[in-house]
C-alpha cells in the first residue's frame, strides 16, 4: 500500500490536445478516492498517467514517496480494473485468478494462499471451479477485482469498473466495493462519470472538468458548499437550480433580483450587511431543489414562477419552472421539489421564497463567494 500524488501534471497529447492542466492532487496511504467528471474531462488520462501506460508532459508522479514518472508499468505494481473487465473464458475462475501469478512464477503454496485470501474476501470460494459464462454479472466483476487484487498491488485504479452491469446490480457491487476497500485498506483510486456513483462511495471525491480540478471534498461538502457553477451543477440529482441574480441596494434594505422581481434578500449562508461588494454585479445564484418553498400570494419574500411540467415521483413532486414576470426570462428554468403528488395546470403561476441557508452566490467567473 502507499499513497499517491500528483504534482503539477500537464498532459498534451501530440496532435495538442491539453487533457490536463496543472493538476496537483494527493491519496492517502489506503485511501479510496473518487475521481468523477463528465466524459472527456481527463479521468482515463489521469488514470493511465498513474499506471504509467501514458507519459505526463509536465510534472511528477509519486507513488509512495518515491517519483515514479521513469518507471515502468510493471515496476509501479499497480492493479488496474476496466470496465470490459475481460475474464479469460476457457479458465475457471481459478484460472483467472492464478494467471496473474503463474506469470510472475510464483510458488505454488503461495499462490494458494493469495487465491484462498482473495476468493474469501470476494465470496467466491463457492464458484471457484465455474467458467466466467457460468456465473452472474456481479460474480464476473468480483472475479476481474479479484484477479487485480490477488498480485497485491501497492495501488488499486478502478475506471468505471461498474459500467456493464445493471442498475440493481450496480448498487450492490458498489456497496461491496466500498466495504472491500475498507477492509483491506488498500489505497484506491475509482474512475467514474455518475455522481450518485461517486458520492455514495468516496469518502473524498475529486471533480475534473475540462482537465482542471474543480473541487476536492467529502461527498456531503461537494454538495453543501460547492466551490463554483461547475461542481454546483454537477452533483446532486436534480442539480442544484443556477440562474442569474443582482444584489440591488435601497432604502428599504439589501434586494434580490430574480427572474425580473426584486425581493429582500434572505439571510442565512450570507448576511445582507456583508454583501456591500457584490451590489449590483451580475452574479449566478445557486439554490437546490429542496431550497425552495411556495408562499402564499402576498408574501413580500415570494417571486413568480410559471408551471413547466410536473413529474411526480410518489412522495414528492419536481416542478419544473421558469423564473417569471420578465418574458425575456422565461428561458431560465428551475427545478423545485414540492412535498407529497402536486397538481398545477402547465403555465399557472406559482409563488416561491428561497430559504437563505439554502442560497449560494457566485461571482462573475462562477467562483463560490465565501459564506458570511
Ligand atoms: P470518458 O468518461 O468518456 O472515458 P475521460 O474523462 O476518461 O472520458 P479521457 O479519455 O481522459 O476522458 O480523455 C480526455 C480528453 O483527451 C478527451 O477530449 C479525449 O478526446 C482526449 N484524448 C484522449 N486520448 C487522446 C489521444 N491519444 N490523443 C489526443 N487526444 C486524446
Amino acid at each position: 500500500m502507499a499513497s499517491v500524488v500528483f504534482e503539477r501534471i500537464e498532459k498534451i497529447y501530440p496532435n495538442g490536445f491539453h487533457a490536463l492542466k496543472g493538476l496537483d492532487l494527493s491519496i492517502g496511504d489506503g485511501e479510496l478516492l473518487v475521481l468523477v467528471g463528465p466524459s472527456g474531462c481527463g479521468k482515463s488520462t489521469l488514470l493511465r498517467v498513474l499506471a504509467g501506460l501514458e507519459a505526463p508532459s509536465a510534472g511528477v508522479v509519486r507513488i509512495g514517496e518515491e517519483a515514479v514518472n521513469e518507471r515502468s508499468p510493471q515496476e509501479r505494481n499497480i492493479a488496474m480494473v476496466f470496465q470490459d473487465y475481460a475474464l479469460y473464458p476457457y479458465l475457471t475462475v481459478r484460472g483467472n485468478l492464478e494467471f496473474p501469478l503463474r506469470m510472475r512464477k510464483l510458488p505454488k503454496a503461495e499462490m494458494r494462499r493469495r487465491i484462498e485470501w482473495v476468493a474469501g474476501m470476494l465470496d467466491l470460494g463457492e464458484v471457484l471451479e465455474r467458467l466466467p459464462r457460468q456465473l452472474s454479472g456481479g460474480q464476473r466483476q468480483r472475479v476481474a477485482m479479484g484477479r487485480a487484487l490477488v498480485r497485491e498491488p501497492r495501488v488499486f485504479l478502478l475506471d468505471e469498473p461498474l459500467s456493464n452491469l445493471d442498475a440493481r446490480l450496480r448498487v450492490q457491487v458498489r456497496a461491496e466495493i466500498g466495504e472491500l476497500q475498507r477492509k483491506m485498506g488498500t489505497t484506491m483510486l475509482y474512475v467514474t462519470h455518475d455522481q450518485t456513483e461517486a458520492m455514495t462511495l468516496g469518502e473524498r471525491v475529486a471533480v475534473l472538468d475540462r482537465g482542471v480540478l474543480q473541487q476536492i471534498a467529502p461527498p456531503d461538502e461537494l454538495y453543501s458548499d460547492p466551490a463554483n457553477t461547475f461542481v454546483a451543477g454537477f452533483i446532486g440529482n436534480p442539480p442544484m437550480n443556477l440562474f442569474p441574480v443582482r444584489l440591488v441596494q435601497s432604502e428599504a434594505g439589501l434586494g434580490l433580483w430574480v427572474g425580473g422581481q426584486t425581493v429582500p434578500f434572505p439571510d442565512g449562508r450570507y448576511r445582507a450587511d456583508r454583501l456591500a461588494a457584490w451590489v449590483g454585479r451580475e452574479l449566478t445564484a445557486g439554490a437546490r431543489p429542496e431550497r425552495f418553498v411556495e408562499v402564499p400570494d402576498g408574501d413580500p419574500h415570494g417571486f413568480w414562477v410559471t408551471v413547466g411540467a410536473l413529474e411526480f415521483l410518489g412522495h414528492e413532486t419536481l416542478l419544473h419552472a421558469h423564473l417569471d414576470a420578465d418574458a425575456a426570462l422565461r428561458s431560465e428554468h428551475v427545478v423545485v421539489r414540492l412535498p407529497g403528488r402536486q397538481e398545477r395546470p402547465r403555465g399557472a403561476h406559482v409563488r416561491l421564497a428561497l430559504l437563505g441557508e439554502g442560497l449560494h452566490l457566485f461571482d462573475e467567473n462562477g467562483k463560490a463567494i465565501e459564506a458570511s
